[in-house]
């Protein structure tokens, strides 16, 4: 070992190179990409969504503290519990309190519970905890690390996949990929039916209508977040904007700029179930979750506004400069900080690590500056990420 954090970077992007299969599993993730990228290709509707997408978070950013207050105040009169959390620690310790331990958890994907490390975290604490996305999934039981915000496991080709369900989950099926989601399925279904706890995330909030939304395709988000009788949602600040329409742009946007298309749902939730059925008396809780908990987490978000870096808080995590940047789709999870990879993710790490664990990351971007035609939020990533290569710009 060096001691030399650029150097082991180096080492490990090295390793990735040599390993064919996480580049086969890149190259072809890079493809249907592209592919995907071409239904967005003159479409007036999506650049007309990201247009107001790029205003309504501008104008958040502007007034994030009392829109966070207002999140906070909506979310309660709604029947949910809200711990604003302002380092990592704090908000650790909130969900850790939420949870305690013994229990059985099940999580659906979220980069700020990466962030955190909350998986561990929870484990440690003596929990059974399980990812439901399928992609988080197959990264928890092979020890990797995410390659991109959404397609979190898009190095991982289906040959290793096979490998790794036959010796995790000891499975003896056929190496096509309907059969094998279809193990996973099951598996993960039976933990979400015993779960104690669900943990959710959230693409955006609504301060004035105190509500969370939440886009997906799998399904596993939903039915963690309803079935378990208790649910946390654990998101950054960054992700309040004033209302519900304003919150369903942000879901819609991403997820058009993720996969070219509307996503499978859209889950709003905005408290524990309830019912008003009987006497228009409302009654928790109903079929759903019996507790909601919201953990809103700071750490270095609103230290960011007012820098250069206060634009990178506008990022909805499409992951859309990820797969076009030549670097991070030759290396892969060598370029990342854990949560987050590639020359976003050197600003985040920035916002959420500091410049001190940035620069290693920002040494390794090209500066081709390729992503920002990319980002629909109009973003400077790589201008922003050579600022931080040559220690200006920071935090
Ligand atoms: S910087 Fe832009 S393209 Fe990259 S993840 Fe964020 S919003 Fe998407």
């Amino acid at each position: 070992m060096s001691g030399d954090p650029f150097l082991e970077l180096k080492r490990e992007a090295y390793r990735w190179l040599s390993d064919e299969r996480a580049r086969a599993g890149m190259e072809r993730a890079s493809a249907s990409f592209e592919a995907s990228r071409r239904l967005l290709e003159g479409n007036a509707y999506v650049e007309e969504l990201a247009r107001e997408v790029r205003e309504v978070k501008r104008r958040a950013l502007r007034e994030l503290e009392s829109l966070v207050a207002r999140a906070r105040e909506s979310l309660e009169r709604n029947g949910a519990h809200v711990v604003v959390a302002r380092t990592r620690d704090d908000a650790l310790r909130a969900v850790g309190d939420i949870v305690g331990s013994g229990k059985l958890v099940v999580k659906s994907k979220s980069i700020v519970t990466e962030e955190l490390g909350l998986r561990e975290y929870l484990r440690g604490l003596g929990n059974e905890v399980w990812e439901t996305d399928l992609g988080e999934f197959l990264l928890q039981i092979s020890g990797n690390r995410p390659s991109h915000f959404v397609a979190v496991s898009m190095h991982l080709p289906r040959e290793e996949v096979l490998d790794l369900l036959r010796e995790k989950l000891n499975y003896r099926g056929p190496g096509d990929v309907p059969s094998m989601v279809g193990a996973v399925r099951e598996f993960l279904r039976d933990r979400i039916m015993r779960a104690d706890v669900g943990i959710t995330g959230a693409n955006a909030v609504a301060a004035e209508d105190g509500a969370v939304v939440q886009v997906e395709n799998e399904g596993n988000a939903r039915l963690t977040g309803t079935v378990p009788p208790v649910n946390v949602v654990v998101t950054g600040i960054d992700k309040v904007v004033p209302t519900l329409v304003d919150a369903f742009r942000v879901a819609l946007l991403e997820s058009y700029y993720v996969g070219g298309t509307p996503p499978t749902y859209v889950n709003v939730t905005s408290g524990p179930s309830g019912t008003r059925d009987v006497e228009h008396v409302l009654v928790r809780p109903a079929q759903g979750a019996k507790e909601m908990h919201v953990v809103l987490v700071d750490n270095g978000r609103s230290a960011a506004l007012g820098t250069p870096l206060e634009e990178v808080l506008a990022c909805i995590r499409c992951g859309s400069c990820q797969l076009a940047c030549p670097v991070l789709t030759t290396v892969g999870p060598a370029w990342s900080s854990g949560a987050y990879m590639g020359g976003i993710g050197v600003l985040w790490t920035a916002i959420t690590m500091g410049a001190g664990a940035a620069r290693p990351l920002a040494d390794m971007c090209a500066e081709c500056r390729v992503c920002e035609e990319y980002c629909p939020m109009g973003i400077r990533v790589g201008l922003l990420a050579g600022e931080i290569k040559r220690g200006a710009g920071q935090t």
